[in-house]
């Protein structure tokens, strides 16, 4: 079992220095880009479909948004019953994903939010089991520390791309290419006009531990909310207190406080003396008195920025429970709009109601042979705050991935 709560940092090892596939184009790999949770789950499926499998990923570590900006409630796994969204072969790898996670540490559950229903989990437990999970599979060569700097396209397809890694450039010629690094970062390599622009307030997460157990139950959660946003007004919280959102966390110490802002405002040492003199005016509270600050993740970018798809998945389509005769996979989360001026706007779908995401929605337009999944599919801003979902990365990154094992083998 996985410590819980364990901050190690396991590297994942660099399997070759040199990624470039045999001369045969039928060991090409599928080059994705980006090991979050659709790049995982996209990597994972192509890889049990038989194909061979580049991941690349820029950070020393992979997990993604989950594991980097410590989030702690997977959403869009279970359906507001509490069952799963997806079934067949991709509903498998998630809950697998689920399986594994429960195994190495018995604290992750499910948990009831307002009508969702979310897997509660350690980000530290969950890069320590995506981690080790990727190494048990031999067909996917994982690259950290590395970047797809470079596309060629030729005649509308993908041609060719090429890989820094440690400093040294690697070109080589994929059956195709995903990207999932969550901003479309690979995509706007080849032009940026085939990227919309990302419009959500990011979010930053601290963890307290020390917490009294309970402290945040029904309804000192609420009356706290309260008393911050009186604070705010009065001057002593700063006004980037003004959204934010405790929740308690994995562990029965535990208060995750999440911070919301505008990317272009964060600046880490000043979020920093910010949670330093929030943590200082908390500790006076009731429960909160031994709190220490344990942790504080990245900033977590909700959209930076979304392909320009064959398809653009629509709020309607989301309202509407639309059918695609192409879908990858299904999603039923509330549309969660982080807007940047208005705050949080949560619209719950229709109950019962869940919509297909089409393989159109992760194809870029124009470019065969380049897909995109995760935050940076092709979708409306309020379909996307939906569709962002952990657990509907996976779905899409899994579904993507067998249908590419498929073509790319058949
Ligand atoms: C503040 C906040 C709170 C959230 N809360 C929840 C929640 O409670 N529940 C929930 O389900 N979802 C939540 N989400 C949404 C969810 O966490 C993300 O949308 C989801 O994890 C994104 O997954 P992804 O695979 O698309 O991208 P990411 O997980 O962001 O993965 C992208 C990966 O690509 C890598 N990368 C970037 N550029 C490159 C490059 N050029 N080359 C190679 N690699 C690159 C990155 O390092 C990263 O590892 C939240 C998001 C935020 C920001």
């Amino acid at each position: 079992m996985i410590e819980p709560g364990a901050t190690e940092r396991a590297p994942v090892e660099v399997l070759s220095a040199d990624p470039a596939p045999a001369g045969d184009d039928a060991l090409a790999p599928i080059l994705v880009a980006g090991a979050g949770a659709a790049g995982l789950a996209c990597a994972l499926a192509a890889a049990r479909g038989g194909a061979p499998v580049l991941l690349c990923e820029r950070a020393p570590t992979i997990g993604g948004t989950v594991a980097n900006a410590l989030i702690h409630t997977l959403g869009g796994l279970f359906d507001e019953a509490g069952e799963p969204v997806l079934e067949g072969a991709t509903g498998a790898l998630l809950a697998e994903l689920v399986a594994r996670l429960k195994a190495a540490d018995p604290r992750t559950a499910p948990r009831r939010i307002g009508r969702t229903r979310v897997l509660s989990v350690d980000p530290a437990v969950y890069r320590a089991v995506v981690t080790g999970w990727l190494a048990e599979e031999p067909r996917i060569r994982c690259l950290t520390g590395s970047e797809v700097v470079a596309i060629d396209g030729a005649d509308g397809r993908i041609a060719g791309a090429t890989v820094c890694v440690g400093g040294q450039l690697h070109r080589l010629r994929p059956r195709a290419l995903v990207d999932t690094t969550g901003e479309a970062a690979v995509v706007r390599r080849l032009d940026p006009d085939l990227v919309e622009p990302g419009e959500a307030l990011a979010g930053l997460v601290a963890v307290l531990r020390g917490v009294a157990p309970g402290t945040l139950a029904f309804p000192n959660g609420v009356a706290l909310i309260r008393h911050l946003r009186a604070a705010v007004a009065a001057g002593a919280l700063p006004a980037a207190c003004a959204t934010l959102w405790p929740d308690r966390g994995v562990g029965t110490d535990e208060v995750y406080l999440k911070l919301n802002l505008p990317t272009a405002d964060f600046d880490p040492e000043r979020m920093d003396a910010v949670l330093a003199g929030l943590h200082d005016w908390l500790r006076r509270l009731p429960g909160f008195a031994a709190a220490r600050l344990h942790a504080r993740g990245a900033l977590g970018v909700r959209d930076g920025g979304r392909i320009r798809g064959a398809y653009r998945l629509t709020e309607a389509d989301l309202v509407a429970g639309r059918r695609f005769p192409d879908a990858v996979c299904r999603g039923c989360w509330p549309i969660e709009h982080w807007h940047p001026n208005a705050g949080v706007q949560l619209q719950y779908l229709p109950p019962g109601t869940r919509y297909d995401i089409p393989l159109r929605a992760l194809t870029v337009r124009g470019v065969a042979g380049l897909y995109a999944a995760g935050r940076c599919l092709s979708a409306e801003p309020r379909a996307q705050a939906s569709a962002r979902v952990v657990g509907t990365c996976w779905g899409m990154g899994a579904g993507l991935g067998r249908y590419l094992a498929e073509s790319a083998l058949g």
